[in-house]
């Protein structure tokens, strides 16, 4: 449309829209003084200070400071874009928008939805009629009532090629061949490449008319009743329609999912209008199609949080997998619901009740915690190699996330998912999420899949105060208790470095190298590859008490494990050794404190 014609259609909204009636809608609103009052809805607030003035047309809140006129408030509170309030208002006040000035796309963009409204108005039609009778059952067995179905618009194609299209042209006279072609525009008849006739798309199918946020039905899904394919068939991308960027039921969805925060994703219109039905209004479907820019761009008018219920089978699969990345690289919250496998969620809530969905949607899993259990079901993580595929599957999603906070929280959760103990191994998995590293580096890899390294912290501190200098070395040497050590590699690496000392040789890695095993050799390179600042005497003692510490923990677990099953005559002498150990371990945190 040109601006004047722009700028003509503005205004004749304004003049028939009133903001009363229509702020009324959302907000209660009492009289007061020449004006109306109520709570603000756009900030939470306990006495009112939100204010209509339905003379100037114009709402303000005292409280938040946010105004403006009637194309403001539903493009505040609906999450509209300009164009969207304007015909939103128009519809509702019954203006005629002028036709768009190219005379093109827009134009027939309107013509496509008028006439999608004919069609639903048919396949409602078609659903009460006698032939909509294998459409009601399934309906009916389903759960979903006359009320729930006239709420979603939903109808039924009928069997046969031309019932829709009879139809459509039955009273059009002169405009049969505009009205075949605008319905073939519409997608609501396909045509045959060879012939040029043209049927019926939807036959034998339930209908879910597809309304977008200005109660436009912009198009359809149909979904075969009995056996057939495919089961699903929507509409195709028409002047209308685009199904990367409409989700099934978010108009009557968005009131809940700014209530509640958050949006529940499903696959199915079924499983959106029994979820709203049970009362999870915030449920929303995707179109049959992966998640794409164009529903993040529409859902983040409205939340950032996200639960997803797809398809249990499918949250392994690829496409899935995708849709979720794309949530995760645009700043989504993304949890996951589990359902047991073969449960949509309109068959739980039917069988199960609603209640248990809800606990089921406080339980839903962060996604990268749901991804690295679904991994550690499938890899074995008690073997080494095993922890580093796991963490590689994973650290590809963690790096997609922007915060370094979220990723920095998904640390412990994934080393206790996957059993990571070994506290330098940690170090690595921390910086490589740090890092937004796809995967663990080498070093963690070489640590990890030695495969044979419960070695602590405080051995590989012991080695390193062995290695590194000689004075240290000296000092501590004597000190060192080799039963102490519970690593049989490090156990050798010490050994080697005494022999050497008291040889007088030189003590160096390559030198030690050569004097052990090859799995002690493992652990001393990878003991030197981590970096460390030099280690004092009195760090090599505290990794030495520590040890200790260990050690006698371990004897103490025993003698306890033994006293559960000892003879009475046993048990004097197992608690005064118990005794005894306690005494050394306070007597070790003494000397280390
Ligand atoms: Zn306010």
């Amino acid at each position: 449309m040109s601006s004047a014609d722009r700028f003509d259609a503005v205004e004749a909204v304004r003049a028939a829209a009133d903001l009363h009636e229509v702020v009324a809608g959302y907000v209660a609103l009492k009289k007061s003084g020449a004006r109306w009052r109520g709570l603000c809805p756009f900030h939470q607030e306990k006495t009112p200070s939100f204010y209509v003035d339905s003379d100037k047309q114009l709402y303000y809140c005292f409280g938040c400071g946010t105004g403006g006129d009637v194309f403001k408030f539903l493009m505040l509170y609906e999450k509209l874009d300009f164009p969207e309030a304007l015909r939103s208002l128009a519809t509702r006040y019954g203006v005629t928008l002028p036709a768009p000035r190219s005379g093109g796309e827009s134009s027939e963009r309107q013509k496509v939805v008028d006439l999608n409204r004919e069609a639903v108005t048919f396949f409602r039609e078609q659903l009460m009629q006698p032939a909509g009778e294998r459409a009601r059952k399934y309906l009916a067995a389903r759960g979903l009532n006359r009320d729930v179905a006239e709420r979603f618009l939903v109808g039924y194609a009928p069997e046969g090629w031309t019932g829709f299209k009879d139809s459509l042209l039955r009273s059009a006279g002169a405009a049969r061949d505009k009205r075949e072609a605008l319905a073939v525009a519409a997608g609501l008849l396909a045509r045959k490449e060879e012939t040029g006739r043209t049927y019926d798309r939807f036959r034998d199918r339930v209908i879910y008319p597809i309304v977008n946020l200005t109660d436009e039905v912009i198009g359809f899904g149909g979904r075969v009743i009995g056996q057939g394919e495919p089961k699903y068939l929507n509409s195709p991308d028409t002047a209308a329609f685009n199904k990367g960027e409409n989700l099934y039921a978010l108009p009557l969805a968005r009131e809940a999912i700014r209530r509640e925060g958050f949006a529940v994703l499903v696959e199915g219109y079924m499983d959106a209008i029994a979820l709203q039905t049970a009362g999870v209004t915030q449920a929303v479907a995707t179109l049959g199609t992966g998640f794409t820019t164009g529903h993040v761009r529409l859902l983040k008018r409205f939340t950032e949080q996200v639960v997803v219920n797809f398809d249990p089978d499918a949250a392994g699969r690829q496409a899935t997998r995708r849709s979720l990345e794309t949530l995760l690289e645009n700043g989504f919250e993304v949890r996951v619901v589990a359902l047991p496998t073969g449960k949509d969620p309109d068959l739980y809530v039917r069988e199960e009740g609603v209640e248990r969905y809800r606990e089921r949607l406080k339980e839903a899993l962060p996604y990268i915690e749901y991804l690295a259990r679904e991994v550690a079901g499938r890899v074995d993580v008690s073997r080494s190699q095993g922890k580093v595929q796991a963490l590689n599957e994973v650290l590809p999603f963690l790096a997609r996330l922007d915060n370094p906070v979220r990723r920095a929280g998904h640390v412990e959760m994934l080393a206790s998912v996957f059993g990571i103990e070994d506290r330098l191994v940690l170090q690595e998995l921390k910086e490589a999420v740090r890092e937004r590293r796809k995967d663990v580096g080498s070093r963690a890899t070489a640590a990890l899949s030695s495969a044979r390294r419960p070695e602590s912290e405080a051995e590989a501190g012991l080695v390193r105060a062995l290695m590194d200098d000689g004075g240290v070395r000296q000092a501590l040497l004597p000190e060192v208790n080799e039963a102490d050590l519970s690593s049989a590699r490090v156990r050798d690496i010490v050994q080697a470095v005494r022999r050497l000392a008291e040889r007088g040789d030189e003590v160096t890695y390559p030198r030690v190298g050569s004097e052990i095993g090859d799995d002690a050799k493992d652990v001393l390179t990878w003991i030197a590859a981590i970096p460390h600042p030099p280690m004092t005497e009195d760090a090599g003692r505290g990794c030495l008490n520590t040890l200790r510490a260990a050690r006698i923990t371990r004897q103490m677990t025993d003698i306890q494990r033994s006293l559960e099953s000892c003879s009475p005559a046993e048990m004097d002498d197992l608690l005064r050794r118990k005794l005894a150990l306690k005494k050394q371990i306070e007597a070790l945190h003494g000397v280390s404190a």
